[in-house]
């Protein structure tokens, strides 16, 4: 079992329901402020949830929300079928999340995944709606980055690693974790350096190579314990080596499954993305997942659910993988 108690839709201000953006109900100007129908009161908060995993804490924060095509986020699934659970704005544009997780035990601050970051170039930052929030974020939960003694990254993706390094004054690309071990595998950087026609766009060699020049990330090689109750798996399919983070404490276990499930909308088995490079793999992974985490009650955190950050899986009486009454907002 893992306490969500304090999490979804209470304290915090998180507080969920359908409602629109307040900035919607008044004031003429603001009506020619757009805003994606998918948006609701908290979302904008910086702090997306709040859970415990045994002796962990576990803080959930954003880079911000971003956009992408609706299609592309659901592969094969006709739009009538999606819609229902992501709406799309004009654009056909879903709402998705960047969450990096903060995991604290008292001896140790661990991090999982770094979101957009802020060295797109305008362009890129125009058509993701990028908003480089995370520093704020970490600032709004009172973690320092100095603190930081691990950053994991789940794959090498350019939404996922963004924030590992920033420029400083003089533009000399730095550890935005000065302090932190760096860990992901070495297959995500030597994907990233061949530059293929059909990926090479989403690795951004500014976001690990003077990480991996400089010694500071450690490269694995599969499955690794990275600390005390903290280990990484190999789940591929999105990409050959996607790992997942697992948190295990006091008989309580969490995993963030990143892309191979990244919204709480995409459990269903063949619910893949567009973006992932191997579609079947990624059903048969996702069944290998499943057979673990709902008989044993994992807590599942989603990489790009800005609104449903975690919640627990269950089989609906369809036979089908849905998220726990209590947990869906
Ligand atoms: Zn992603």
């Amino acid at each position: 079992m893992t306490d969500v108690r304090s999490e979804l839709g209470l304290g915090d201000g998180l507080g969920g329901g359908a409602a629109r953006h307040p900035s919607e109900l008044h004031s003429a100007e603001q009506d020619s402020v757009k805003h994606h129908p998918a948006e609701r009161a908290d979302t904008d908060a910086l702090i997306r949830g709040r859970a415990s995993v045994g002796d962990f804490e576990i803080t959930v924060l954003t880079d911000g929300f971003f956009y992408l095509d609706g299609g592309a986020m659901f592969g094969v699934i006709p739009k009538p079928l999606w819609r229902k659970r992501a709406p799309a704005d004009a654009e056909n544009h879903i709402l998705l999340g960047t969450n990096t997780v903060v995991m604290r035990d008292g001896k140790r601050t661990i991090v999982i995944e770094t979101g957009i970051g802020d060295k797109l170039s305008e362009k890129l930052r125009n058509i993701y709606a990028a908003k480089a929030l995370l520093p704020a974020a970490f600032e709004a939960a009172g973690i320092a980055p100095e603190s930081v003694d691990m950053v994991i990254n789940s794959h090498l993706h350019f939404d996922h690693s963004g924030w590992n390094t920033r420029r400083d004054g003089a533009g000399k690309l730095t550890a935005t974790f000065p302090n932190a071990r760096y860990f992901a595998q070495r297959g995500e950087v030597e994907d990233g350096r061949r530059q293929r026609e059909r990926d090479g766009v989403s690795y951004m060699a500014d976001n690990y190579e003077p990480l991996v020049a400089s010694g500071q990330m450690t490269l694995l090689d599969g499955a690794a314990e990275i600390a005390p109750g903290i280990r990484v798996e190999l789940f591929p399919g999105h990409t050959p080596q996607l790992q997942a983070i697992h948190i295990e404490s006091g008989g309580e276990h969490a995993c963030y499954i990143s892309d191979l499930i990244p919204t709480s909308a995409h459990l269903d088995l063949t619910w893949g993305m567009g973006y992932d490079l191997d579609p079947l793999t990624v059903i048969e992974q996702r069944k290998r997942f499943y057979a673990h985490a709902i008989p044993e009650q994992w807590l599942v955190l989603f990489t790009h659910d800005h609104h449903t950050p975690f919640g627990h899986v269950e089989w609906n009486e369809r036979g089908r993988p849905v998220l726990r009454a209590a947990n869906v907002k």
